[in-house]
């Protein structure tokens, strides 16, 4: 743990394992609350004089921030691997990434203007500032354990405030890892506090009850951060909340086939199907579905699960034994309800890699409203393709949901893609386009999957109050 610039080693610790292989690969502290009691009050000590630091000040240490985590790149990437299990290459993208919000916060601290008014007084002015909320606490999720962290200590760290942050308990040491550079960037001691726990509810709790917290910004499932948001509410605590997903992915019959099946193939299956952005539901135009599922189902049966420091591994493993038993479920449940399944559907054991948690890239068509899988989010490497007949219908079941993060629209007729666009209730849409994020980009969702934006202008909003002050001249 790391509080008021000072690494903490002595005392009850967990250990960390191997997704991939099952073996430890180190172990953190288990936070007891006056551990973490110890970190909220270091970042209250620290905030006076941060919030006051010039946004030059702030942005150098962020920048000295991002060039470091660019220099370490590779090395981060070995640990994200072996702590997560994503192939090497991912994590690569993965740290670029997270560099990304650091560098785009450095930028964006000094540009945190106000403005003037004009009154209807003559003998008033109206001046509006931007300041600091105060000590932030984060929550942050397993699945992207380096970018989930800068996409909240870049902005927090930009605005002024200081910070207490809990990783999950599966990925700590990639948090280690982001602390030891925000330490070597010279970031002054208490301005940004690690905690990690095994238990997240007692720390989730103080988070919640702690007045000196101003702001709680949470990564992770809709459920958790519902339960966050109600314990946060008794203080009116600022929340910021990047929850579950359950994205459509719509393929027009005007869409090249191929090319769509290949982009589905590319974006369902990163970091095997473990991200709120993937897509769980595929709606097919009718006219299309057999040269689409062909080239899918072509590309699944050839992606290699292993370890992702194999070079040939395109899919790693689950995070553990349940994320297992719940994909498995899903699409046994599908196939008993009379969906097809045309390659994979079960849990890979050859080749060693029974000592880890790997689900086959599994592709179900005909899949309807009645199985699990449609309605739940699936967080694994299912592809559930379904059919569908006109724009108003797959508008509609689209919407059917009640997430709201990212969809993604296939189309090569403007007016359709505008159209649905438009109507479509997904705060995040890819139109022909499977990456639609960036760190110059607002991400965040509608209905229950969140509340605020991360990145882009809107980002550093999060973590600022506006104040007024009306002036008698
Ligand atoms: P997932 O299902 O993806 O693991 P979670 O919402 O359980 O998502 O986890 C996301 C983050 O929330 C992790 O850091 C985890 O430790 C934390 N978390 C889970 N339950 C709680 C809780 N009751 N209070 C506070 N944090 C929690």
């Amino acid at each position: 743990m790391y509080v008021e610039g000072q690494w903490l080693t002595e005392g009850p610790s967990f250990e960390v394992f191997n997704p991939a292989t099952g073996e430890s690969i180190g172990s953190v502290l288990d936070a007891s609350p006056s551990q973490v009691q110890a970190a909220i009050d270091a970042a209250q000590r620290a905030l006076p004089a941060w919030s006051t630091a010039t946004a030059y000040e702030r942005s150098a240490v962020l920048y000295r921030a991002h060039q470091l985590m660019m220099e370490r790149q590779r090395s981060l990437a070995e640990l994200m691997t072996s702590e997560q299990g994503k192939p090497l290459k991912a994590a690569m993208n993965e740290v670029k990434y997270a560099a990304d919000f650091l560098l785009w916060f450095a930028e964006e601290a000094k540009r945190i203007y106000g403005e003037t008014i004009p009154s209807a007084r003559s003998d008033q002015r109206f001046l509006v500032l931007k300041q600091p909320v105060g000590v932030v606490a984060a929550i942050t999720p397993w699945n992207y354990p380096i970018s989930m962290l800068t996409r909240k200590l870049g902005p927090a760290l930009a605005a002024g405030c200081t910070a207490v942050l809990k990783p999950a308990e599966a990925t700590p040491l990639c948090a280690v890892a982001v602390f030891e550079i925000l330490h070597d960037a010279g970031l002054p001691p208490g301005v940004a506090n690690l905690v990690t726990a095994c238990d997240p509810k007692p720390v989730g709790e103080l988070f919640c009850t702690h007045p000196a917290i101003r702001k709680l910004t949470f990564t992770g499932s809709t459920a958790v951060g519902k339960h966050l948001a109600q314990a946060a509410a008794p203080q009116l605590k600022r929340v910021s909340m990047e929850l579950g997903g359950h994205a459509p992915f719509i393929v027009f019959d005007d869409a090249d086939p191929v090319h769509a099946a290949k982009g589905v193939s590319l974006v369902k299956f990163l970091n095997t199907g473990q991200a709120c952005i993937s897509p769980n539901r595929i709606f097919v135009q009718r006219g299309i579905l057999a040269p689409f599922l062909e080239t899918l189902e072509g590309r699944v049966a050839k992606l290699q699960a292993g370890d992702g420091m194999a070079p040939a591994t395109s899919i790693g493993p689950l995070i553990n034994e349940a994320a297992v038993a719940k994909v498995d479920r899903q699409v046994q449940d599908a196939i008993s309800k009379g969906a097809t399944l045309h390659t994979g559907g079960q849990r890979l054991v050859e080749n060693g890699l029974d000592r880890g948690c790997f689900y086959a890239a599994t592709l179900l068509s005909g899949v309807n409203p009645d199985m699990v899988i449609y309605r739940e989010e699936t967080f694994g490497p299912v592809a559930a393709v379904i059919p569908f007949d006109d724009e108003r219908d797959v508008v509609a079941m689209a919407n059917d949901t009640d997430y709201g993060l990212a969809a993604y629209i296939y189309t090569q007729n403007l007016s359709r893609a505008l159209r649905t666009f438009e109507q479509l209730d997904f705060g995040i849409i890819g139109i022909n386009d499977i990456n639609p994020t960036s760190a110059a980009a607002p991400f965040g969702g509608m209905k229950e999957s969140g509340l605020g934006r991360e990145g882009a202008r809107e980002g550093i909003e999060e973590y600022l109050e506006t104040k007024l002050g009306g002036l008698s001249i």
